[in-house]
């Protein structure tokens, strides 16, 4: 494409965006508090999990300033079961930034954007256009595969090269006036027209462009991510009762769902049963000082966390004897009270069994 078909390009795409985008809630507004809260949530995530969220989270912080004055427990709290729990945490942080370094207003400047924890090239670039709207580039999961296509591109889009690539021709596309909507135009296509599998190359605006589409590569590009390895592990989850509460356990920094809280929680070979009440009895020991009393198995629940297929045996016990270690942070929990924790979504099905 040179510059005449760019313009093209866009005249085609905005009309077909004029009728065709979706109402979505971050849709409707500039203001870069809710295209900021809308992106980091929509990363990993689908739009139809999304909304829920989106709505929750905005009633309850509903400006930079609610959000920075925040507990992390509260924010987390909302977060529960979108995942990726380091993005609640730098919401919050961000937020923290924004009202001091900047008087609660966002910059207007794509690299100040970047500087701020859990800001990455992507979402500068969509608060930059769709707020201020400036002439910043965007390429995210589906624009980096409508860009694919319509270069034709069969490297890696996600090395080095393919990448340069791609956020060039994003940025060569751009126009001067409204690249904000151009590159929600484009996010939209990729979104709803420009699918992983079966394109709808039919009813796309911009099928003269592709050069995918005219070499019938549209299913071959891009070109698929390595997969990774999944492996298989079982963990244990353990509610150790004393009276009528649970004990529940803050997760630290350094482990993965940092900040939220869970039972006793660890790995196990499920390939030696001979000892395994032993191995759990004692490990508990050892990680919170108490000497416990195993009680039946309560569930059990499988899921996955990037490379791990988990299956994840969930028990009761008594407290027996002992003293809680200091070096953690601990709280004795009644079943009613469960609500008022972020829990990870694991922990919170076995809360919820263990709830009457
Ligand atoms: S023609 Fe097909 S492959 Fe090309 S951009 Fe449109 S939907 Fe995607």
């Amino acid at each position: 494409m040179d510059s005449a078909d760019y313009a093209l390009f866009r005249r085609q795409l905005m009309a077909w965006y004029s009728v065709r985008a979706r109402d979505l809630p971050w849709r409707r507004t500039a203001d870069a508090y809710r295209i900021w809260i809308s992106e980091i949530m929509l990363q990993q995530t689908t739009v139809a999990a999304v909304i829920p969220y989106f709505e929750r989270f905005l009633t309850r912080f509903p400006s930079v300033e609610d959000l920075a004055a925040a507990e992390e427990a509260d924010v987390l709290r909302l977060w529960e079961g979108l995942g990726y729990y380091s993005r609640a945490r730098n919401l919050r942080r961000a937020a923290q930034v924004i009202v001091e370094q900047y008087a609660g207003r966002f910059p207007a400047d794509v690299a100040e954007l970047q500087s701020l924890p859990g800001i990455g090239r992507y979402t500068a670039g969509a608060i930059a256009s769709f707020a201020f709207d400036l002439r910043a580039p965007i390429v995210e999961a589906n624009t980096l595969r409508l860009y694919c296509r319509l270069l034709g591109y069969e490297g890696d889009p996600r090395a080095r090269e393919g990448s340069e690539l791609l956020w060039q021709f994003a940025e060569a596309i751009l126009p001067r006036k409204n690249p904000g909507l151009l590159n929600q135009a484009l996010m939209e296509l990729g979104a709803t027209v420009c699918i992983p599998r079966n394109p709808q190359c039919d009813t796309c605006p911009v099928q003269r462009y592709c050069a995918a589409f005219r070499e019938n590569r549209q299913e071959s590009i891009p070109r698929p991510k390595t997969r990774t390895k999944i492996t298989d592990i079982t963990e244990v989850s353990i509610a150790i009762q004393q009276g009528p509460q649970f004990l529940l356990r803050r997760r630290t920094e350094k482990e993965r769902w940092a900040g939220l809280w869970d039972f006793v929680r660890f790995e196990i070979d499920p390939g030696d049963p001979s000892n395994l009440i032993d191995f759990m009895v004692e490990t508990v020991r050892t990680k919170t000082g108490l000497s416990i009393e195993l009680g039946p198995q309560i569930v059990e629940l499988k899921h996955g966390v990037t490379r791990y297929r988990i299956t994840l045996r969930c028990f009761v016990a008594h407290r027996v004897k002992g003293r809680l270690l200091a070096r953690e942070e601990w709280k004795w929990v009644a079943p009613e009270s469960f609500h008022e924790f972020p829990l990870s979504v694991t922990a919170r099905e076995f809360a919820v069994r263990l709830t009457p």
